[in-house]
């Protein structure tokens, strides 16, 4: 016997649940979700929001210094406090998750706080409160990956990162992703010492080559202290500080805050899904067809849990999508994966979409590669010692932009516009004949002329 039952019920009130949530409601079905924390999931509470807010923060590290080429007198002992940026962070946080109560409320969707387990393929129970449905989501996120060193009890991940009572004057982050990455900006914007241990050759693998130097140069000379081929062998603790232990020659740096960012494990272990049908792989996502649905056919999964781009946008239009298809008829509706773009905030931020140098080169096409560098305008009376990097990729056979890389500052603004042109199947020609506007950085990308061709030799093993 249930207590409750729905036509919908979404487990995980983040971006994604919330988003099939509300869109089913809307349609007229009786919809339930359950949260066991904060509206809003990774995204407004540990992630996008409050790391970008702290980005901003970290950026101004860099402002007061630019401002004084433009004639601004500022103190040299300018302070900043964490405190008051931890307490705006959390009051704007707090705004958020009351704006997504609003959002369920509104749209009728019931919501049961606490944490929701299956006890078999039709029946979740939260609290003793048994809950049965027609169809299930799960969209329950990630967590960050716990760290396996010895000492690892001593480090944080990034869900710590954002409640830190006291900002510490010199950090150690453990590996070479975005979150990494973004921290380590974060945390040398506002003035701590940073070192980074990335256990490859060059963090942010999987971007584009060019930009990955560019900003491990930059990031390298803002003062950030990048060390590759290294890894935290261990971490011992005394007194409050932290001795890390590396891998290359023992050395060993001494830090206040040591921070794992070692990817994210999608958070499946604690659904009872053993309880149930439902088939996990071995990274611990739901298997999913491409119409969401899992190993059973009325329970589906979606966001983090279960696709290959763990990212607000695509989870909330999957969420979208599916509510769509499940409870108004549009069967045909699908989520478009093609050119997502994608940013890092880092100093100065990185943005991309389409392929890069290096997956055109492993399919053998032999596209015309635009790039270039340059020092923008702003810096030549900041001072400060910074290029901007573009370069777009383009198919000769079709003329296609397929790639479009840029480092420097606005990144992000930037190419995000750049992603519409080309969903729409943008052209190098109609990359030439957009008017450029100017003064910007982006003209550039409308300006490119000259090319190097990937030929045969770049095809070679
Ligand atoms: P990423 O997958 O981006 O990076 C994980 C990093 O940790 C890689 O450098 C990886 O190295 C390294 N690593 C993995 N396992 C180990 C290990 N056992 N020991 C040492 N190093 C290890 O994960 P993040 O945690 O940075 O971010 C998770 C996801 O969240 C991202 O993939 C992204 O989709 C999303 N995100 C998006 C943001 C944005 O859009 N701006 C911001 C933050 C997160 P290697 O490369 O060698 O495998």
């Amino acid at each position: 016997m249930s207590d409750k039952h729905f036509d919908y019920f979404v487990i995980g009130a983040g971006s994604g649940g919330v988003r099939s949530a509300r869109i089913a409601a809307g349609h007229g079905a009786k919809v339930g979700i359950a949260e066991a924390s904060k509206l809003g999931g990774t995204c407004v509470n540990l992630g996008c929001v409050p790391k970008k807010l702290m980005a901003y923060g970290a950026d101004y590290g860099y402002h007061f210094d630019d401002a004084r080429g433009f004639g601004w007198d500022v103190p040299k002992d300018v302070s900043f406090s964490w405190a008051k940026l931890i307490e705006n962070k959390n009051a704007e946080i707090d705004r958020l998750n009351s704006i997504y109560g609003s959002l369920l409320e509104n749209s009728g969707v019931e919501l049961i706080n606490g944490h929701a387990k299956f006890i078999d393929n039709n029946t979740v129970e939260i609290d003793g409160q048994k809950i049965t449905a027609d169809k299930f989501l799960i969209a329950v996120g990630g967590r960050p990956r716990a760290p396996e060193f010895e000492g690892a009890e001593h480090c944080i991940v990034s869900d710590d990162a954002f409640f830190l009572d006291k900002f510490p004057e010199r950090v150690v982050i453990q590996g070479g992703g975005y979150i990494a990455v973004e921290f380590a900006h974060i945390f040398h914007g506002m003035g701590a010492h940073v070192t980074l241990l990335y256990r490859g050759s060059l963090f942010l693998r999987g971007f584009d080559e060019t930009m990955r130097v560019a900003l491990s140069d930059e990031m390298k000379k803002a003062g950030v202290d990048l060390r590759y081929n290294c890894d935290i062998s261990s971490v011992s603790e005394k007194d409050g500080a932290f001795t890390v232990c590396t891998t290359q020659d023992d050395e060993e740096i001494e830090a206040d805050l040591v921070m794992s960012a070692i990817g994210r494990v999608p958070v499946t272990d604690t659904l009872g899904l053993e309880n149930t049908d439902v088939k996990l792989a071995d990274n611990g996502q739901v298997i999913v067809n491409d119409q969401y649905e899992s190993s059973v056919g009325h329970i589906y999964a979606l966001g983090d849990v279960a696709n290959d781009f763990p990212l607000t946008p695509v989870a909330i239009q999957e969420g979208h999508v599916l509510a769509d298809r499940l409870f108004d008829g549009q069967k045909d509706r699908k989520v478009n994966y093609e050119n997502i773009a994608t940013a890092i905030f880092s100093a100065p931020p990185c943005a991309t979409v389409g392929m890069t140098e290096d997956e055109v080169i492993a399919k053998k096409i032999k596209a015309r590669i635009y790039d270039g560098s340059f020092t923008p305008m702003k810096h030549r009376l900041s001072g400060r010692d910074e290029k901007t990097v573009m370069k777009l990729i383009v198919e000769p056979d079709t003329d296609k932009v397929i790639g479009l890389h840029m480092m420097g500052l606005d990144a992000p603004e930037i190419v995000q516009g750049f992603a519409v042109a080309m969903n729409c199947g943008a052209t190098k020609a109609d990359f030439d004949r957009t008017m450029a506007m100017h003064p910007t950085a982006a003209e550039e990308f409308v300006t490119m002329r000259s090319f190097r061709e990937l030929s045969d030799i770049d095809f070679e093993d």
